[in-house]
């Protein structure tokens, strides 16, 4: 033996020393390649959904379809209900719960999972149309957290509908097939922005300069704001409304673009609205891939995640919990130890480590793309405050059965110790007295308005949610 490979074996002891004490996060392309072909397949369903789903309204729809084929059909409080009975709540169009109901009792607790399916957005105002110098607008009020400057110069399609005065609700989607018109919002060319440029990020673009260009075209008769009436009846011809009708109208402006893959290799997809339905479809998926539960399995997709949970759409909103409550009612299960043993896995993303900007992540503690889904402990800023932070034993619990089924998992927060922060719905849970902690996918350039996911890390919160409501 020389005095090489002494060298060698050494260094292989203290290799495989380390193999068994370290910890190090793998990608899914080294530690599950033959689940890849898998996740690619897996993709073409969600895209599907995305294209489908640009708002929460849009998403309950699809959601509603795709549950109806596997047998769910909707709940009405009161309703008896037996194991394996397959229940849909449509929660004023806007968020939805779909549950199956378990063989135990339900005093061993639900187990839910919770995405939401609203997405930073620009909505019109209640009086929004106008025209000046020529040209037609809408006047927007931002909805969640957005880079404004982001919002500008990008196709954008508009979604929403319109009750009017006599009290019946139409449906509005324009920009969404190839030959409709798409609406867009202008910026300043480079040669004149020298002073746009000089100012903070912030405000290059303000709220109020987030105007959107509908049209310039008058009415053909001369008549003052001629154009603002030209559009007034194209809208009143398609959709028999009138101005004040805006008024009661939830009109949002989104970008008129499909989900793609993203790369010579097609790995990644762009596509409008990731956070947070790249978490609502596996949720949707595991749930419906389903059968014959111990436990009764829900999810949940709320709205408005992204101003705070908020409204009678929102998880702060008492009705997915008067749901669980109502069945253990029916099944004369005590409520609060229904809760007390429930568990939730809050299905939302967290932000993957982009080498572009390597300053607001620290290495050690941030997810990458293509490791799989991410166990996210604790959100919130500064001291994690406004955080759920989950205990423990609870991590402990995810992280066994997602090992015990092979997904392939990391953990992460969100940034750097006060770099910024952010929050999910998980704490709302939490006040249930139900072990939450947040599961979802990396995603990069979150909130823009094209984000980018990987097809791997879909497919393991595919195969997360799976094996969580097989529990
Ligand atoms: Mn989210
Ligand atoms: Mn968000």
């Amino acid at each position: 033996m020389s005095e090489n490979e002494v060298k060698k074996e050494e260094k292989s002891a203290a290799d495989s020393l380390k193999e068994q004490l370290f910890y190090k996060s793998k990608s899914v392309f080294e530690t599950a390649p033959d689940e890849v072909d898998a996740a690619y397949e897996y993709a073409k369903g969600y895209m599907a959904f995305l294209d489908h789903g640009k708002t929460e309204r849009e998403c309950v729809t699809e959601a509603i379809r795709l549950l109806t084929e596997k047998g769910f059909r909707p709940y009405t409080f009161g309703t008896e209900i037996k194991a394996g009975d397959k229940f849909y709540y449509n929660n004023h169009g806007k968020s939805l719960a779909a549950w199956i109901v378990g063989s135990g009792t339900l005093e061993d607790g639900v187990y839910l999972a919770a995405a939401h399916i609203d997405s930073p957005r620009v909505d019109l105002k209640q009086h929004p149309l106008y025209e000046q110098d020529g040209l037609g607008f809408f006047k927007t009020h931002y909805y969640g957290g957005i880079k404004k400057y982001q919002w500008t110069t990008i196709p954008l399609a508009l979604h929403g509908v319109v009750t009017k005065a006599d009290g019946t609700t139409v449906t509005v989607t324009i920009g969404e097939d190839d030959d409709d018109p798409i609406f867009y919002i202008t910026d300043l060319l480079p040669h004149l922005a020298g002073g746009q440029m000089a100012k903070t990020g912030g405000a290059i673009i303000t709220g109020e300069q987030l105007t959107i260009l509908i049209g310039s075209r008058p009415y053909e008769e001369k008549t003052g704001e001629a154009i603002k009436l030209n559009l007034m009846k194209i809208l009143n011809e398609k959709y028999g409304m009138v101005e004040g009708d805006f008024m009661s109208a939830e009109l949002c402006a989104v970008p008129a673009m499909k989900a793609r893959d993203i790369g010579l290799d097609r790995s990644l997809i762009g596509a409008y609205g990731h956070d947070d339905r790249v978490c609502a479809y596996p949720e949707l998926t595991a749930l419906m891939a389903t059968e014959q539960p111990k436990h009764t399995v829900m999810a949940i997709l709320a709205d408005k995640e992204e101003i705070g949970s908020e409204g009678n759409s929102g998880m702060q909103c008492a009705v997915y919990f008067d749901l669980i409550a109502d069945m253990a009612g029916t099944l004369g299960a005590n409520e609060a130890v229904v809760r007390m043993n429930s568990k939730c896995l809050s299905a939302d993303v967290n932000a993957a480590y982009d080498p572009n900007f390597p300053e607001v992540h620290e290495r050690m503690n941030v997810c990458y793309v293509n490791h799989g889904v991410v166990i996210t402990k604790f959100t919130g800023s500064r001291g994690k405050s406004g955080s759920n932070d989950a205990s423990a034993e609870f991590v402990g619990y995810v992280r066994n059965l997602l090992d015990g089924a092979n997904v392939v998992w990391q953990t992460s927060e969100l940034g750097k110790v006060d770099a910024g922060g952010g929050g999910t719905v998980a704490k709302y849970i939490a006040q249930k007295n139900v072990e939450v902690v947040d599961l979802g996918v990396p995603v990069l350039s979150m909130h823009a308005p094209y984000e980018v996911v990987a097809k791997t890390d879909v497919y393991m919160t595919h195969k997360a949610l799976v094996t969580f409501f097989a529990e």
